[in-house]
């Protein structure tokens, strides 16, 4: 059975006489418009539909009462990825994007008072080790093997863009496969080699960047930190959503045709091929090629119309996390803030549990605070912060529905935690206030329950892997975000984009 929002009988045609092959790309995030560059600049000739008013999906931005908040994410990681889009058309990002380095990375919060920086360099990072009793030589021992798993994940699964467990053997041999350190979870490969628990927890919450559990995750996932050790972390000034704006103004010097506020409500097919698209509004946009930036369980269920059985071998692909996304003006600063922030659970093995395991709201989450304010004024008016703030919780389920009045008692349990950990009278010095819930996230981005990061990363759903960039129902149909490998978090999922290019480039002359 067909799910159609929208779609008379008799769509109308959208012409064109240009005879290089037409990519359609449906949705204008980061993997969409990643996928739309890179095949522009392949020859092909490219139209985007989005459904929303803005460019960037999940990078998005509010604006109000002289406050500017990243709505999506906050931090950027692994620049050069992004940069290969306008290296590849003779151009430089830095023209079109002013980015820089943050001190420290983070700063995290514990509830006995302890409070910890994380910095790249080794000596500054010694110092806040030896504040707590931690080796600093376990934790250079700790980022070695970080070292390790990172260049053994970026040589093949990132960069060469596997999705198969053919794919895989291929590229490493059976050899190396234990290297992955598979049998480990992410939180065994941290407690391997740190003793400290403040240290243990920190490091433990960079499956944060995609949105999972470290419980749960396989202990490769610990090639996290040396994605930002080695790579550094990055700020967009003005605010997260000018790579955005620096993309779209490549994607207009590129010709790349984008439709904004128009939503694919089909995919219309003739046996292994998708033909083209049918917007709400009825018109009919004919393909040779389609990639969706669409989430591929709500693709295959919403514009294909795919029947249970199908699902049934899409089940491990669960979502990840979704988040409580609460945007706070302040009236005052909070000078105890850096510029991003983790207040970290009292126990933190029970918000992992609470969260992925039993798909409950926690009773005491880990808090990610981000006070851009600190280290770019633009985004706050003179003496004021403005917060973003984001408890990780479970994706939107139907069988075990949250009530609004959930989300309301855990923004207020969060804000408790928040003035109990030393952001004293902070619900007093609201001067405005923004609240998004999942419902709210799956509504704006069709994302599949409300996720915020596409695919969980889980042992023992899916050993991390998301699902595959080519269709394996449709010839010409592909996917690139979240949903697909190597998976959520920006800079990922604009590889997705450039992998799913070049697959597309070598399926076109095979
Ligand atoms: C609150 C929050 C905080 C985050 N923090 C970070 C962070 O700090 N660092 C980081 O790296 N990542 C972060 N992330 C994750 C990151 O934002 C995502 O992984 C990434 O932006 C997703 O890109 P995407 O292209 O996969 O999907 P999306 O951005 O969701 O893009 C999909 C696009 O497709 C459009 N679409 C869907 N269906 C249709 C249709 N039928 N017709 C037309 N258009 C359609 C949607 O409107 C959307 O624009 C965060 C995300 C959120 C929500």
């Amino acid at each position: 059975m067909r799910e159609l929002t929208s779609a008379p009988p008799q769509a109308k045609h959208a012409m064109s006489t240009d005879r290089r092959k037409h990519v359609l790309v449906v949705g204008a995030g980061l993997g969409g418009i990643s996928a739309a560059i890179s095949l522009r600049q392949a020859g092909y000739r490219v139209t985007v539909l989005e459904k929303n008013a803005h460019l960037g999906g999940k990078l998005n931005e509010l604006r109000a009462q002289g406050f500017t908040f990243d709505l999506g994410p906050s931090i950027l990681t692994m620049p050069h990825i992004f940069e290969r889009l306008f290296t590849g058309a003779g151009r430089r990002m830095a023209d079109y994007i002013s980015i820089r380095p943050l001190r420290p990375h983070w700063r995290n919060f514990f509830e006995d008072g302890v409070a910890l920086n994380l910095y790249p360099e080794p000596e500054r990072q010694r110092a806040e080790l030896e504040k707590i009793g931690e080796d600093p030589h376990r934790f250079a021992r700790f980022l070695d093997y970080a070292n390790r798993l990172f260049d053994l994940i970026n040589f093949g699964y990132f960069e060469q863009g596997l999705d198969t467990f053919g794919e895989f053997t291929r590229c490493y041999g059976l050899r190396r496969f234990p290297q992955f350190d598979l049998l480990r979870t992410m939180h065994d490969g941290v407690a391997r080699h740190l003793r400290e628990p403040h240290v243990r927890d920190m490091m433990d919450f960079f499956i944060k960047y995609v949105g999972s559990s470290a419980y749960r995750a396989p202990a490769f996932m610990n090639c996290l930190p040396a994605v930002q050790f080695r790579h550094d972390l990055w700020y967009v000034d003005g605010g997260l959503y000018g790579l955005a704006r620096g993309l779209a103004c490549l994607m207009a010097e590129l010709e790349i045709s984008v439709h904004l506020e128009t939503e694919v409500a089909q995919l219309r097919t003739e046996g292994r091929r998708v033909t083209g698209a049918v917007t709400r509004d009825g018109t009919f946009h004919p393909a040779d090629i389609v990639v969706s930036n669409m989430e591929v369980i709500p693709a295959y269920r919403r514009l294909l119309g795919e029947s249970d059985h199908f699902f049934h071998s899409l089940r491990r692909f669960a979502p990840a996390c979704s988040g409580l996304v609460i945007d706070l003006g302040l009236d005052r600063t909070y000078p105890q803030l850096a510029h991003h922030n983790f207040f970290h659970s009292k126990d933190q093995r029970r918000h992992f549990d609470h969260v992925f395991r039993k798909g409950l709201l926690p009773d005491d989450p880990t808090v990610y605070v981000v006070a851009a304010s600190r280290s770019d004024p633009s985004v706050a008016p003179p003496g004021c912060d403005g917060l973003k703030i984001l408890p990780h919780i479970p994706p939107l389920d139907e069988k075990n529905p949250v009530a609004p009045e959930q989300y309301l008692a855990l923004k207020d349990r969060v804000l408790a935690k928040l003035e109990r950990m030393g952001l004293q009278d902070l619900r007093r010095h609201i001067v405005f206030e923004h609240f998004w819930t999942p419902h709210d996230i799956e509504r704006m981005y069709y994302s599949n329950r409300g996720a915020i990061y596409g695919v969980v990363v889980d042992r023992w759903k899916n050993l991390g892997f998301k699902a595959p960039k080519h269709s394996a129902k449709y010839d010409n149909l592909f996917f690139v975000g979240g949903s697909v490998n190597p998976g959520g978090g920006m800079p990922m999922v604009v590889l997705s984009g450039q992998n799913a290019a070049r697959a597309i480039t070598q399926w076109d002359r095979s």
